[in-house]
């Protein structure tokens, strides 16, 4: 059995990443941010007391590098998975997003450094890392990103929370070049959904299923395409990076990519009274409202209605990931919101 240390333990992701460890016996460090907030991190209180002395919670900011020194005392594997996933009401891209994505993983995996005991880290990144805008496409040559592609068109003003991944991961690997006494496994998940653990998360996750649920898009959606992976999956990828010796590199995580439409059908099979959409609205449409749902002229250009491919084929070899059928993900997801 291993000690981890799990960064932004409380998250979305993180939280079943931390729940699946316990059930399997190992002993957590995880780390938030405001250890006082009931909201969120009352979960991992309950997990707590299921698996008495086997979760330690410590109080840690991505902005400040001390922070993470206790918690990463005792621990052999990190998972490094807390990084702000916002991607409406940006203010202030460096400081609300690259800031925090950068600074959290060059301190986190900078402080790795300190502690030979440790001879892994995971890193949370994301298919952002791997491409910007569903255009980028044209440059795979065969319609399919793998995990030799790198994300080239996103800017700080341009989809800068896919810029702050891309930037994050590459000082990752960039600290672990550097170094020999550990390495580095990379995840690069699609749009997670499936269960939340917590109703507390900020995760942009939630956010787009309860506008998707909530009726936000019943007039239609914008067809876009998006590479969608059950919560569950993407924390079991986490686990089998950590602990298979042989994984290296990137993996791309991701079930299926699909248009949001087939989202809202498959929605509607088991919840068939939801205020779902039921057509793609008109790119014209999309254009001229664009301004107003903060979509710019350049993201309709090179996103909508461009499908592209994701290819998983790694992770499966590799991690002996399989993923669970988008409707059990949709389906699981709305049961745990109304719950
Ligand atoms: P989440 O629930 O919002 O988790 C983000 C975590 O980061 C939270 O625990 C948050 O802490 C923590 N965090 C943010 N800013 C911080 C700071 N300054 N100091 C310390 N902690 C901070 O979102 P998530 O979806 O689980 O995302 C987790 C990771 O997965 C991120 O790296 C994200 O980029 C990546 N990812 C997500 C998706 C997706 O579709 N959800 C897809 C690909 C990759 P608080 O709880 O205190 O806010």
């Amino acid at each position: 059995m291993n000690t981890f240390l799990v960064t932004g333990a409380s998250g979305y992701i993180a939280s079943w990443i931390v729940r699946y460890l316990l059930e399997e016996g190992h002993e957590v460090h995880g780390t938030v941010r405001d250890p006082g907030r009931k909201e969120k991190v009352g979960h991992l209180l309950e997990m707590k007391a299921a698996y008495p002395g086997n979760l330690s919670l410590f109080k840690a900011d991505l902005l400040d590098k001390e922070s993470f020194r206790e918690a990463m005392t005792g621990c052999d594997i990190v998972i490094h998975t807390a990084s702000p996933f916002i991607i409406n009401k940006i203010k202030d891209p460096y400081s609300q997003l690259v800031q925090p994505a950068v600074q959290g993983t060059t301190h986190v995996l900078g402080l790795v450094n300190e502690f030979p005991g440790i001879t892994r880290v995971v890193l949370t990144s994301s298919v952002a890392a791997i491409h910007g805008d569903a255009a980028d496409v044209e440059l795979t040559g065969d319609g399919s990103f793998t995990e030799e592609h790198w994300n080239t068109s996103s800017s700080l003003k341009y989809n800068p929370y896919q810029y702050s991944k891309r930037l994050a991961e590459e000082a990752a690997w960039e600290i672990a070049r550097a170094q020999d006494h550990w390495n580095l496994v990379v995840i690069n998940p699609g749009l997670v959904l499936g269960p939340p653990l917590s109703g507390a998360s900020d995760s942009a996750s939630l956010g787009i299923m309860n506008d998707l649920v909530g009726g936000k898009y019943r007039m239609g959606v914008p067809d876009l395409y998006f590479g969608i992976v059950d919560v569950r999956d993407v924390a079991r990828a986490h686990i089998a990076a950590a602990l298979q010796p042989a994984a290296q590199g990137r993996h791309i995580c991701v079930g299926d990519v699909v248009p949001l439409l087939e989202v809202a059908n498959l929605l509607r099979e088991d919840f068939p009274s939801l205020p779902l959409p039921r057509k793609v609205l008109p790119r014209w449409l999309v254009s001229a409202a664009g301004p107003f749902m903060g979509i710019s002229a350049r993201f309709v250009r090179r996103n909508l209605g461009i499908p592209y491919r994701l290819d998983h084929s790694k992770s499966m070899q590799s991690l002996g990931m399989s993923y669970l059928p988008m409707r059990t993900t949709l389906k699981d997801h709305v049961v745990a919101m109304k719950r």
